[in-house]
């Protein structure tokens, strides 16, 4: 433990953002770090628990205690050796996880908690900017091939471990560039690319291989992928959207919010021309749908120039507090206000979207909504009731639907006759990740459902660990929460 009484000195101090009326001129980063000797107080204010509950917070298991102390004590390079040790990509998770690690840490029970993904972000920035992060190739290799499905946090933490453990690995991307959701989902103002690109820079080294613009099921059929390899990973996430199926869906101004936003991420990474361009400037837009993606649309909207920017969710407000029943150190559904609705957007919670309303050359020009209640009755799902007389027309050029994911596609999986749960994911057991058919494995959100960053990249490393053990009988690669100090 860095400093016994830092947790009683020093308060909680997160990086600051870049006033709204300047960050939404453009696509970049807006946080404003802190200064080294600051975040050297936030690692003192950690207490070294002797059950770091902070551990069963993260999926990925980060040693946080010992990280923490080593930024207390100003050793960043043992810090990065530890962060990294369990994490292979803590520059996306320091940046865009929800942090469940904070939910749960300690000191959060009556004060606030440790700021752990702030000093874990720049743990990764001091590692880059120092040059530590280096390609690390295998000393052998071995004679194994495995494909990886799916460039996305998964796929690239799966690829990442199994060319550690020596054997020759191919990502196939069906994009034009690697990353996933990381590239072409979330918004270049919450993660610049470049962030993924010097990472890609590290793993090509390492010897890793990319295939982008190749869909494997299309392109390849899955059959030859898996006479091809020793051992396939499947990591293709939970992409088939949600649809709203009421009157009005089709008209032109009704557009899936990851149509709008990938498109703009490749604008921003310089395409200049789209088949059918989705801009929300001078437009009224309503968000409907108040998770990730729905905040990531209003960020963009806000920074096209939408007249204005509305975002419905159909559940209730949630509170600021932990609700009652979610104790520590459970993760708490508080309300999360993101920095995109402070950009500028207003919020409506327990509110329903009824129908479209269009013009004679069907282009949207409104919709109608309704308020909600949710009926609660012991021992059954809360039912969704319509309140009365609450009918509303809202004015409405662009209607952004943010609703989730039902499931993965599964092309692949019915080319080799793998199995799919009953949230057509590919079937396979967090205890090996193996599916029905020998030598093929699933990881991310494919796997799981859609989730998070943090998740897929726990799920990659795990995967690898299974693929490896079934390629070579054994696998010095490490567990969850293992880390694999003495090879780093
Ligand atoms: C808009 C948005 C914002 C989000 N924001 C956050 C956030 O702030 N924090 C957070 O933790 N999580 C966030 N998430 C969730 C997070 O992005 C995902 O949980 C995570 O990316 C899942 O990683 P994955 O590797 O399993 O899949 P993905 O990232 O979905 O990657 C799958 C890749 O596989 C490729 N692929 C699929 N099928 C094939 C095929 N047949 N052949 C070749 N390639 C294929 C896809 O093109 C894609 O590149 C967000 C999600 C969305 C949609
Ligand atoms: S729970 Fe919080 S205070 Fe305790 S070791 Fe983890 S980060 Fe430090």
């Amino acid at each position: 433990m860095g400093k016994i009484t830092g947790f009683l000195e020093f308060d909680r101090k997160v990086e600051s953002y870049a006033p709204v009326e300047e960050r939404v001129k453009n696509y970049h980063e807006f946080t404003v770090p802190l200064k080294d000797n600051e975040l050297k107080d936030q690692g003192a204010r950690c207490m070294d628990c002797g059950i770091p509950f902070c551990h069963s917070g993260c999926p990925l298991g980060n040693l946080i205690p010992d990280f923490n102390d080593a930024v207390y004590r100003g050793k960043w390079d043992k810090a990065a050796k530890i962060l990294h040790s369990t994490n292979n990509f803590p520059e996306f998770t320091g940046r865009l996880c929800p942090a469940p690690c904070e939910e749960a840490c300690v000191l959060g029970i009556n004060e606030d908690p440790v700021t752990i993904e702030n000093i874990e972000k720049n743990i990764v920035e001091t590692a880059f900017a120092k040059g530590w992060v280096v390609a690390e190739p295998p000393a052998t290799r071995t004679d194994k091939k495995v494909a990886v499905v799916g460039s996305g946090p998964a796929g690239l933490a799966a690829a990442q471990q199994l060319n550690r453990a020596g054997h020759h690995v191919t990502v196939f991307e069906r994009d034009e560039k690697p990353g996933g959701l990381l590239r072409y989902g979330i918004p270049d103002f919450k993660m610049e690319k470049n962030i993924i690109d010097r990472r890609l820079k590290v793993l090509e080294e390492e010897g890793i291989e990319f295939k982008c613009g190749v869909h494997v099921g299309k392109d390849i059929s899955g059959e030859d992928l898996k006479n091809d390899f020793d051992a396939v990973v499947l990591s293709g996430g939970a992409t088939v959207r949600r649809n709203l199926p009421i009157e009005g869906a089709d008209l032109k101004g009704v557009v899936q919010a990851m149509d709008f936003l990938p498109q703009n991420n490749r604008r921003v990474d310089g395409v200049k021309t789209f088949e059918n361009e989705i801009m929300a400037t001078g437009k009224d837009v309503v968000v409907i749908g108040g998770g990730d993606t729905g905040s990531d649309c209003i960020g963009t909207s806000i920074r096209h120039g939408a007249t204005s920017v509305s975002n419905f969710e159909i559940m209730p407000m949630s509170t600021v507090e932990r609700p009652e029943g979610q104790p520590w150190p459970f993760w708490p559904m508080r309300l999360k206000t993101s920095t995109s609705h402070k950009e500028g957007a207003e919020r409506f919670f327990s509110i329903s979207t009824k129908k479209f309303l269009g013009d004679k050359d069907g282009n949207l020009t409104g919709l109608v909504t309704s308020e909600v209640e949710w009926i609660k009755t012991p021992g059954q799902r809360p039912q969704l009731k319509e309140v009365p007389g609450t009918e509303k027309e809202w004015k409405c050029e662009l209607a952004l639907l943010a609703l989730g994911f039902t499931g993965s596609e599964m092309t692949i999986a019915e080319q080799l006759g793998i199995e799919a749960d009953d949230r057509t994911n590919i079937k396979a057991s967090e205890a090996d990740y193996k599916t029905n058919v020998p030598g093929i494995f699933a990881a991310g959100d494919q796997r799981r459902g859609q989730s998070l960053i943090v998740w897929a990249i726990s799920e990659g490393r795990q995967a690898a660990y299974h693929v490896d053990t079934y390629l070579m009988g054994e696998s010095a690669l490490p567990l969850k929460g293992e880390g694999d100090l003495p090879r780093v």
